[in-house]
């Protein structure tokens, strides 16, 4: 008989949590600390969301997004799951870019790229340091209407090749443009230039086996390859939902509160339901725009080969110029290779080498590609990922024995956002999302939303932040 995979669960649960992303682990995390009895359910046969990894025959492993978050992560995780994980995050010493307009190598914080503003670009150093105190002074509650490309004219007008360092590593961070929010970019710029870029040193499948176990501990039910169909809805709360197993008879569980870690759109239209908002919410809630998406390549090196050290995150690109419709567009030369070397899985028994060459990319543009189209346009992104790294590596094709493209149509099968986004909204989701529960009491939503709080540190923190309305709420 096929596994019944909701086998010993409860009837009633005092929070539900929808997805295993970041946002939603730490949420379950921190209410099942809260003393609530908390079931979380993931439609994937993994947890972790786009936290995730993969194996390859040949003993490859790869990681999706482990690219690198700001410091704040080490506090965070300290306070919210423990030294077991916030011990094992280590700084990426070597972040280069290389393109038509500049070829630099940083340390990624503020003190180093004064110097190389100052030094390199030749920018007067009172300009470099009255932008930094500028990003120090913004305020999130400053009604400031600017654009990121606003605030870098403002500060250092006709300096392409400035805008460029300031943007582009900010563009694969969190998917914005530099027509987002100035705020949006402030924040995120300064979260990372406070002390660098950091990494989970062990890999994402031992930070979510680390995660789980505490989890576990705390005694969250976790239930995976359970898919939330919809959550119930009586005289204006909420009350249950109904999961369909993959295997497995659906069924309903009851609940005082849902915390969805799903994309806020697909909250509200797929698994509550637009007849339990009101109309302006609805229209609120439509007029959110997701963020852009992502392609990877996964390049694995063979067994008993190694590769030099080039880096260990590296921005290159063709563009004569920078602008953020070139680094999304479908035939961009922008890419960014992570380089991943023994040190990253320092517990196995071989030295292991990986490299994933990350792309941003608009929804549209591969939703729409017959089944030729997209396995031609996945072998070019694998080609051109390949061309770019033997200025790098000469010899890199003899070495590789593994090579696979994802595109935003990977993300949108494996974790179900809607417009395959990778990071979340725009910045005005951020308010939808807040004011979720005011809508539909007993509905919360934590996970990637307005720029700000996505990533991983993004959507942990604000799992913690709604995990805690959620407990005012339940004992109320
Ligand atoms: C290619 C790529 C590279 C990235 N690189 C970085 C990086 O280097 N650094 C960084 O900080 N961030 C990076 N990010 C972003 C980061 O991974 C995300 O912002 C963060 O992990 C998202 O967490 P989340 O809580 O929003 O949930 P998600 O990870 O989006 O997970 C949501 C979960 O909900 C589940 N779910 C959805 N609907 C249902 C349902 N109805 N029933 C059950 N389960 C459901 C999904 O399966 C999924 O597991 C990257 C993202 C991508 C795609």
């Amino acid at each position: 008989m096929a596994k019944d995979w909701l086998e010993g669960i409860e009837e009633e649960y005092d929070v539900v949590v929808i997805g295993s992303g970041l946002g939603g682990l730490t949420g379950a995390n921190t209410l099942a600390k809260m003393g609530h009895r908390v079931l979380l359910l993931e439609h994937h046969y993994q947890l972790g969301g786009l936290a995730t990894w993969f194996k390859r025959p040949g003993r490859h492993i790869f990681d999706i997004s482990l690219h690198g978050f700001p410091h704040g992560m080490i506090k965070s995780c300290r306070k919210y799951w423990g030294k077991n994980i916030s011990e094992r995050i280590v700084q990426l010493k070597r972040v280069r870019f290389i393109n038509p307009q500049f070829d630099v190598e940083t340390t990624f914080d503020r003190e180093d790229f004064t110097k190389i503003f100052v030094e390199k670009f030749k920018v007067p150093r009172e300009q470099v340091e009255g932008f930094f105190e500028h990003l120090r002074q913004m305020n999130y509650y400053d009604r400031d209407e600017r654009t990121a490309k606003e605030l870098f004219e403002e500060f250092f007008p006709g300096r392409n090749d400035v805008h460029r360092l300031l943007m582009e590593p900010i563009s694969y961070a969190n998917g914005s443009t530099w027509d987002d929010p100035a705020i949006t970019y402030g924040i995120v710029f300064s979260n990372f230039m406070s002390k660098g870029v950091f990494i989970y040193q062990g890999g994402t499948d031992q930070l979510i086996a680390q995660m789980t176990e505490e989890l576990e501990k705390n005694g969250v039910t976790l239930r995976k390859n359970c898919l939330v169909e919809k959550v119930h809805v009586e005289n204006g709360h909420v009350t249950g939902v109904t999961i369909a197993p993959r295997t497995g008879e659906t069924r309903t569980v009851r609940c005082k509160a849902v915390l969805s870690n799903s994309n806020i759109k697909n909250t509200i239209f797929e698994l509550a339901g637009k007849e339990n908002f009101t109309p302006e919410f609805i229209a609120e809630a439509n007029a959110v725009r997701v963020n852009t998406s992502s392609c990877q390549v996964y390049i694995g090196i063979k067994r008993g080969e190694s590769i030099p050290d080039i880096g260990d995150l590296v921005f290159t690109s063709e563009a004569e110029e920078f602008s953020s419709e070139e680094l999304t567009s479908f035939n961009t030369s922008s890419r960014t290779f992570s380089v991943y070397y023994p040190e990253t899985r320092p517990h196995l028994d071989e030295d292991r080498y990986a490299i994933v060459a990350s792309l941003n990319a608009q929804w549209a543009d591969w939703k729409a590609l017959n089944d030729q189209d997209y396995e031609a346009a996945k072998k070019r992104l694998c080609e051109e990922a390949l061309t770019g790294l033997e200025k790098f590596i000469p010899d890199i094709r003899e070495k590789v024995d593994h090579l696979e493209a994802a595109t935003p149509r990977t993300v949108k099968h494996y974790v179900r956002h809607f417009g395959g986004t990778s990071f979340g909204t725009k910045f005005e989701g951020l308010k939808v999302s807040m004011e979720l529960p005011e809508q539909l009491p007993g509905l919360y939503h934590a996970g990637s939303v307005g720029i700000i709080m996505s990533g991983w540190l993004g959507t942990i923190n604000y799992g913690v932040i709604v995990a805690s309305k959620v407990d005012s709420f339940l004992r109320s």
